[in-house]
């Protein structure tokens, strides 16, 4: 069955129809090398700089302080392997968590065999860490301090003024992976002392394969990609030009409508999370009850697994995501699941249900009809359910 119920918005969220059509002319009339001098190339230069704006105005910076890149994961390899190759400390010391995105994870960790070390930080029930255990880790040597601004799992918000603050008196880089953030919640990189931050198209109505950093005037860092004097010599290869018009047109309208959306979003996530924690007995809510993305719900539903359930949902056109990571080939569950304290058995029962500006309230009230009976359905089926028919 095709999806009809897109839940999954945390995932990726399909192109606005609006920032489509914006992109269009990019592909077959505007399609000159922006480095190049006639007529539709300076089109393109335009559009570049045009959309540099529109993305710097989205998060408070100013345009020269955008670089584009092929999406959040190279913004985030950027942001720590450009800060460690650019520091001339001897010794090499970054901060982060242990709830980030891999793109955060498997950077440190490569890192890590190349000497830097690594402190991961905790994160309370609600995935939140801790201000005092993050003063308390920096040393002389800590060159960066990485930790994201909403997790992409649970939707837990972090105190990212306080995080900024602590950096800002220890003289320590600050960087965000801000993928979940922009678009979603307001973003003013003065106001929260950010240095770098990440974001990436394809989470607000962009394209895939487009991503940007923001790096703060005067910031020491190494380029990842080396070849022309694209983007100020820091991310060489020909502008993806269509990609960064989508970015620009998707960061202008999620700020302009951030308010009504995160009105709507907000509703819909209450009446999702409640619904279900009151027709489904033995389910939990995880991440923070309030510091949430608008969008998020995560449940656990105790003896049963997240994989099955997201096979019962599909086949009835509800696309949706869960906390068991058997889908990205390990029986692991979930790093920021089991870094929020969750049993194994429970973390495997989790449902990731993260909405968008294209969900309506019908759908939510589908799924809050049809989940009970499917949960119920996998309950019945598991050896381990207490309450299991004889
Ligand atoms: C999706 C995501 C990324 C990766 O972004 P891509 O553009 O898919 O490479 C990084 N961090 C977080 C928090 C994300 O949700």
């Amino acid at each position: 069955m095709p999806t009809k119920y897109y839940f999954d918005n945390a995932a990726t969220t399909p192109v606005r129809e609006e920032v489509l059509q914006e992109i269009l002319p990019y592909f077959r009339e505007y399609y000159g090398n922006a480095s190049s001098i006639y007529s539709i190339a300076k089109e393109s230069k335009k559009a570049l700089e045009a959309a540099r704006a529109k993305v710097a105005a989205a998060i408070g910076a100013t345009p020269d302080e955008i670089y584009f890149t092929a999406g959040g994961s190279e913004s985030d390899n950027m942001a720590l392997r450009g800060v460690v190759n650019a520091s001339k400390k001897e010794k090499k010391h970054i901060i982060t968590t242990k709830i980030e995105h891999h793109a955060i994870l498997h950077t440190a960790e490569f890192l890590e065999t190349k000497g830097v070390d690594v402190t991961y930080l905790n994160v309370d029930e609600f995935g939140k860490i801790s201000l005092e255990e993050l003063e308390n880790v920096i040393r002389p040597e800590t060159v960066l301090i990485s930790v994201m601004f909403a997790n992409n799992e649970i939707g837990t918000i972090q105190p990212i003024a306080e995080i900024g603050e602590i950096a800002k008196k220890h003289g320590v880089l600050f960087h965000t992976d801000a993928v979940q953030a922009v678009g979603h919640v307001p973003i003013d990189v003065e106001k929260l002392q950010v240095d770098l931050l990440s974001m990436s198209g394809h989470k607000l109505g962009a394209p895939k394969g487009i991503g940007a950093i923001y790096i703060r005037k005067g910031t020491r860092i190494s380029p990842l990609i080396f070849g022309g004097a694209q983007e100020k010599k820091l991310r060489a290869g020909t502008e993806n030009i269509a990609g960064i018009v989508g970015l620009g047109k998707a960061a202008e309208l999620a700020v302009a409508e951030m308010e009504e959306t995160t009105k709507k979003l907000t509703a819909l996530r209450d009446k999702l999370i409640h619904g279900i924690l009151e027709s489904i007995p033995d389910s939990r809510l995880n991440g923070h009850p309030t510091d949430r993305l608008p969008g998020n719900c995560n449940i656990s539903f105790s003896y049963i697994e997240g994989e099955s359930l997201l096979l019962l949902l599909d086949a009835l056109g509800i696309a949706a995501s869960s906390g068991s990571a058997c889908t990205s080939g390990s029986l692991d569950p979930s790093h920021v699941l089991m870094a929020i304290g969750l049993p194994h058995e429970i973390a495997h029962g989790s449902l990731r249900l993260t909405i968008d500006r294209e969900n309506t309230e019908e759908q939510v009230d589908f799924i809050l009809e049809k989940l009970p009976g499917l949960v119920q359905r996998l309950r019945d089926m598991s050896p381990v359910y207490p309450g299991k028919k004889a």
